[in-house]
């Protein structure tokens, strides 16, 4: 990569970080003024390839589907509902069933019934849904 490339890249990325960080936390002209400081000392690398393990849907404006299973699922802090299909009479799938039986509820509870804040999984890790951090 071209110096002039790179100093365009870093500047992009820069600015788009402070951006997207900026929204994350919703940030005032103080949150600005130490972002813009803290960031202009970091040289990004770009000579690492991260490929990303995860594939997460942006599923915020999900249409519920009767004929799926009713548990939300963490969807990397998205959320959503399940899309397996309904086990026989059952509101929910299988899977979903099998946690019921091990741990007594779902940690995520049902997309019928409101979304539980701050959440915390059988392991006892407490979660946080992408729309909750700005409040
Ligand atoms: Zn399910």
């Amino acid at each position: 990569m071209t110096a002039y490339y790179h100093n365009l890249f870093e500047e992009a990325l820069k600015k788009d970080v402070i951006k997207t960080v900026m929204e994350m936390v919703d940030g005032d002209e103080t949150t600005l003024s130490i972002l813009q400081q803290e960031i202009r000392t970091l040289t990004p690398d770009f000579t690492e390839t991260i490929i990303p393990i995860k594939k997460y849907i942006y599923r915020g404006d999900f249409t519920f589907s009767e004929h799926n299973c009713c548990a939300r699922v963490w969807n990397e802090g998205y959320g959503g509902q399940c899309t397996r299909k309904k086990k026989n009479s059952s509101r929910i799938c299988g899977k979903h069933q099998n946690m019921i039986d091990k741990y007594g509820e779902l940690w995520l509870g049902y997309t019928t019934d409101d979304c539980p804040r701050n959440p915390v999984h059988p392991n006892g890790k407490v979660h946080q849904w992408r729309h909750h951090l700005k409040d």
